[in-house]
């Protein structure tokens, strides 16, 4: 747990029979890099949640992560206290599936959505990459460890019978690294799954000729027939240089997530800061511009709501 009580400074206050300083507390938010949309998730709830720290005595800070995974085991391990983390990783964890067997997070629970991600392929134009099967044999960077997009990779490649071997190269780097590397044609693609329109695809297509992928095929009907957290997804054209042609691919939500242990009135503050203003919070990203709360308290959660923010869905009259 990162809620730091000022308790002993207060008691020692109280003590000399002064009015007692409020306590402050402070909560930590998981986020991604710098360049992806989860970094603003986690700034953006931040700064709401601080413009009312004269009334609630909560201190926010949302530092750039390695992404989902790492995000949460970091609230499981009390390093952290809330997180953002793809919609199918936050089925996992909570379940004990997949890259979580044998280690389910009991104690995850969900707080609401965000926007959508498509798990996006970014191809040189050079490269001869016209949908996902034609990166085999070619220099992919699969993403850094612990981040959402690596681990979905690993879902995707498992699913074609292939893995990280079948690429002339698997490269690991952050997000904030692969469009350099991939303009400087260190990599033919790289792969992120992320909300659009976003500072890094835009960077990767403006620093070189390059191409959205299409993510098809048998093998991505049965994943998106078969889970509950993936979807069918469509990356618009037009967002981005030289890609004017829809992509098709699937896709998970972000979410945003956190643990039992977690007090109700920690989250209930956080969830009311969203909420009280969430025409702001809506304006702090495109990504978020379509967002409504009806959507953000079900869709893409399958851990239990947090009491904290069942609690103000309740006073809202979203939820019986
Ligand atoms: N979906 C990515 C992850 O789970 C992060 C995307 C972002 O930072 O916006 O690591």
């Amino acid at each position: 747990m990162n809620i730091i009580t000022k308790a002993a400074f207060a008691a020692a206050l109280a003590c000399t029979g002064t009015v007692a300083a409020a306590q402050e507390r402070f909560i930590t938010i998981g986020t991604g890099g710098q360049t992806g949309v989860y970094f603003v998730v986690g700034q953006s709830i931040c700064r709401l949640v601080n413009r009312g720290t004269a009334d609630h005595n909560l201190k926010c800070t949302a530092p750039s992560t390695g992404g989902s995974i790492a995000n949460i085991n970091a609230i499981k391990a009390g390093d952290m206290d809330m997180g953002v983390a793809q919609s199918d990783w936050q089925y996992h964890a909570y379940n004990g599936s997949s890259q979580f067997e044998g280690d389910a997070f009991d104690k995850l629970r969900a707080v609401f959505s965000v926007h959508g991600e498509p798990f996006t392929v970014v191809a040189r134009a050079d490269a001869g990459i016209e949908n996902f099967d034609d990166l085999f044999g070619k220099r992919v960077n699969v993403g850094n460890p612990g981040s959402g997009q690596r681990a979905t990779m690993d879902v995707v490649l498992g699913a074609m019978g292939k893995s990280d071997g079948d690429f002339a190269l698997a490269s690991e780097l952050k997000p904030a690294e692969q469009s350099a590397a991939l303009g400087d044609n260190k990599v033919d693609a790289i792969i992120y799954t992320v909300g659009h329109p976003n500072g890094s695809i835009q960077e990767a297509t403006s620093t070189v000729d390059a191409r959205l992928v299409n993510v098809t095929g048998d093998a991505i009907d049965t994943l998106v027939n078969d889970n509950p957290y993936y979807a069918k997804a469509t990356i618009p054209g037009g967002l981005y240089k030289g890609n004017d042609d829809d992509v098709t691919t699937f896709g998970v939500k972000a979410t945003f997530v956190t643990s039992s242990d977690v007090p109700d009135d920690v989250v209930y503050t956080v969830v009311s800061a969203v909420f009280e203003n969430f025409d702001r919070f809506k304006g702090l990203h495109p990504a978020f511009a379509n967002l409504t709360e009806e959507e953000m308290i079900s869709g893409g959660l399958s851990a239990p709501l947090h009491p904290g923010a069942e609690k103000y869905y309740k006073e809202r009259g979203w939820i019986e």
